[in-house]
């Protein structure tokens, strides 16, 4: 019997035929690697990890049952023999660890990006450039055939089972539901005929594969779209699977279409909890809970109040594929906590690049980014305690250097200090813990307010000097900007004093920061309240809804101050933002009245407010405050010339390095890759 404070959560799950170590699901996450069979010993390294790492169950990216399920041109297909041998690669290194492993099924529908697309109705997404053409009756049961082939398929390839993805908008969610189902045949109309095709996949799966495989259905528990689903609805679908002979019932939650978030960084954690555990009430099968759950807490009281049987998290075994061991062991301080970001992950994806981890560079990238103890330890000195600077000296450390780091503040983190007071981004306050844990772990010299020069490094006989100095905010350089109403985005974090009225210069991911962080009253209780969330994102919030789709009216309190927020460019503001997450800002600044002008030129600053010109036009934004939010300029004034000789050998790393694109996914790469190469 286990002794950890989280005995539900390490507890096995028995299935008759099957046990499953523990409660922990790694959910489905493309990484790209499944769509060439080249990339398959990097996949199969990918998932041993976290095997390794102790999670009891994997679910593999999406694998199409046939071409018109692709989303993206040529993706990961199943339908052939010949497709077996690449999987097994994957499933040995599983199961070597003594994990189980599913392989998703993924029917793409309208989503797919590809030419070949099809749905239960002519109706295009918004998300897709395609039109699909409507599934005909024999089509529709050749793609029965397809599901079933592929998941026997899967069976010789050495899987557990298969999960059958069915919600987030795939074409059995478009099947399911009447936002794109139109249909008048027996496949559409009511819920018995628009469940028709899910439920005869599983009973078309079950009877080829036997009952000793694991099928697993992702269900959407909340479509968060007009005319999806209601609860009684989706309760209907869940019990009709579960007679069909699903073995799992997993949680899936809004359309990649709908406009509510589910999975960034503001969404609360566990969020959508109460509406699995609804659909729980109404089955007998294990029942999965999924959406921002990434700490052992979270998942233990989901499990302890019998809210769900399993937790599935995706992105947070990709930022930490020891989780599992590290919860298991009590260490959870020193888990690398997913921040909900999706920089490196799903924007990756969506980008049509290799999906990995900001704050875990060597996600999918395990036989590429190898940390291996050193043979020649030497005296490394790292300059800058920001994630650049934090990444390189725990990754040296760890590999059996002796490094001191240097800050000149009195604190670890650098910008993400600044990050974490932003509404909605207090996850990041978990990488500053994790980095100060792993400090300490791996024995690195932490010498704050030290402020080092070159001669001081050599004097103490540095080998080595990883120059991750950072960055300065820009300063603006106008008639005015001398003035006390003109402060830099760093100064209005720390809690500098802002009026009513705020124009904001420079309208990239800090000038959106800023602009949420001055809408809502200071000293909000922060994260904010899932109820609070809810209404701001109209979310019906009664886990048995009887709103289609789960939604209803939101409710958004004005804005405690009348915000500009300016840019130079002619573009739309905010475009450069993350694939993923810019359109929830966006969203957010829209609904609460931020005015966004572009090609806009900055004149001056006086006591009645900020001058500029817009189509060459002068004008005056009455302002009590002027926020300058217009990047950041490097700070490298310890890198020596190259033509200078030194006694160490100089790096150089992060925002310090180049500022243009000051970016924490680089900033952390780029330590973790100079830690490897000294
Ligand atoms: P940024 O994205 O480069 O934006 C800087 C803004 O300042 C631009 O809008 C630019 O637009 C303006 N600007 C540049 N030089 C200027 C000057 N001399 N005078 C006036 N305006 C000027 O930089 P950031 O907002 O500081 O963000 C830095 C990085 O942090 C980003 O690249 C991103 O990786 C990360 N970040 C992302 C997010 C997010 O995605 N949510 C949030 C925070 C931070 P114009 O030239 O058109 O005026
Ligand atoms: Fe999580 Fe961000 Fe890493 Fe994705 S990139 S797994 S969201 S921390």
């Amino acid at each position: 019997m286990t002794t950890t404070s989280y005995a539900n959560i390490l507890k096995p799950l028995h299935l008759g035929f099957t046990t499953i170590k523990n409660r922990v699901v790694m959910g489905s996450m493309h990484t790209g690697l499944e769509d060439r069979f080249y990339n398959y010993p990097k996949l199969a390294a990918y998932f041993g990890e976290r095997a390794k790492g102790g999670v009891g169950l994997i679910i593999t990216g999406g694998i199409s049952p046939n071409r018109q399920g692709w989303l993206l041109p040529a993706g990961g297909t199943m339908n052939t023999l010949g497709d077996i041998a690449p999987h097994r690669l994957v499933t040995h290194a599983v199961h070597k660890h003594g994990a189980k492993i599913l392989m998703q099924i993924l029917h793409a529908g309208r989503y797919g990006y590809q030419p070949f697309v099809v749905s239960a109705s002519p109706i295009k997404s918004p998300i897709s450039p395609f039109k699909p053409r409507q599934l005909s009756d024999k089509q529709i049961v050749d793609t029965i055939q397809d599901y079933v082939k592929t998941a026997s398929l899967a069976k010789k390839s050495g899987y557990d089972g298969v999960e059958i993805m069915g919600s987030e908008g795939y074409l059995l969610n478009q099947f399911l539901s009447r936002h794109v189902n139109q249909r008048t045949d027996r496949w559409g109309g009511d819920i018995e005929n628009r469940m028709r095709l899910a439920v005869d996949i599983v009973k078309g799966i079950r009877a080829e594969v036997g009952e000793k495989f694991i099928i697993c259905f992702r269900l959407s528990m909340l479509d968060l779209v007009q005319d999806g689903n209601t609860m009684a609805e989706v309760i209907i679908v869940a019990k009709a699977l579960e007679q069909a002979g699903v073995t799992l019932l997993n949680t899936g939650i809004g359309w990649h279409e709908a406009r509510i978030p589910t999975i960034v960084t503001s969404v609360p954690r566990a969020a959508f909890v109460d509406y699995t555990a609804e659909v729980k009430k109404h089955v007998a099968i294990p029942v999965i809970a999924s959406n921002r759950i990434n700490m052992p807490e979270t998942a233990e009281e989901i499990l302890a109040t019998g809210k769900a049987d399993m937790v599935q998290m995706a992105r947070p075994l990709l930022a930490d594929p020891f989780w599992v061991n590290k919860t298991a062991t009590n260490r959870v301080d020193e888990i690398n906590t997913c921040i909900a970001c999706n920089q490196a992950c799903l924007d990756h994806t969506f980008k049509n690049q290799r999906a990995t981890c900001l704050v875990n560079p060597r996600a999918a990238f395990e036989t590429e980014l190898v940390y291996v103890k050193t043979k020649k330890p030497k005296r490394i000195a790292v300059v800058g305690g920001g994630v650049a600077g934090l990444s390189a000296a725990t990754v040296a450390a760890s590999c059996g250097h002796e490094v001191t780091l240097f800050e000149a503040s009195n604190d670890v983190g650098g910008q993400f200090n600044l990050a974490k007071a932003v509404p909605g981004k207090e996850e990041f306050h978990e990488t500053i813990r994790y980095f100060k844990v792993q400090i300490e772990k791996t024995g690195v010299e932490l010498r704050l307010n030290t402020k080092v020069n070159r001669e001081q490094l050599e004097r103490e006989g540095f080998e080595e000097v990883i120059v991750a100095t950072g960055v300065v905010p820009r300063a603006l350089k106008i008639e005015g900007s001398h003035l006390p109403q003109v402060l830099s985005y760093a100064e209005v974090l720390r809690g500098a004093p802002v009026g009513n009225r705020v124009a904001i210069i420079g309208a990239g991911g800090i000038g959106f920061d800023v602009s949420e962080f001055l809408l809502k009253p200071p000293h909000q209780p922060q994260p904010q309240p899932l109820a609070t969330w809810q209404q701001e994102w109209g979310i019906d919030p009664n886990p048995n809804y009887i709103s289609e789709g789960g939604t209803q009216p939101a409710i958004v309190h004005p804005p405690v101050r009348e915000i500009y927020l300016l840019q130079r460019k002619t573009t739309a503001l905010g475009a450069g933002l993350g694939k993923t997450s810019g359109w929830v800002h966006r969203a957010q600044l829209k609904k609460h009245h931020v005015r966004m002008l572009r090609g806009v030129q900055y004149k001056a600053v006086t006591d009645e407010g900020l001058w500029i010109e817009m189509a060459g036009h002068d004008q005056l934004l009455r302002v009590d405050t002027v926020v300058v939010c217009a990047g950041q300029e490097s700070i490298k004034d310890l890198m020596p010339l190259e033509t200078e000789k030194t006694l160490a050998n100089y790096h150089i790393i992060g925002g310090a390095k180049l500022a243009a694109e000051l970016d924490a996914k680089r900033a952390i790469r780029e330590g973790a890759e100079i830690a490897t190469k000294l």
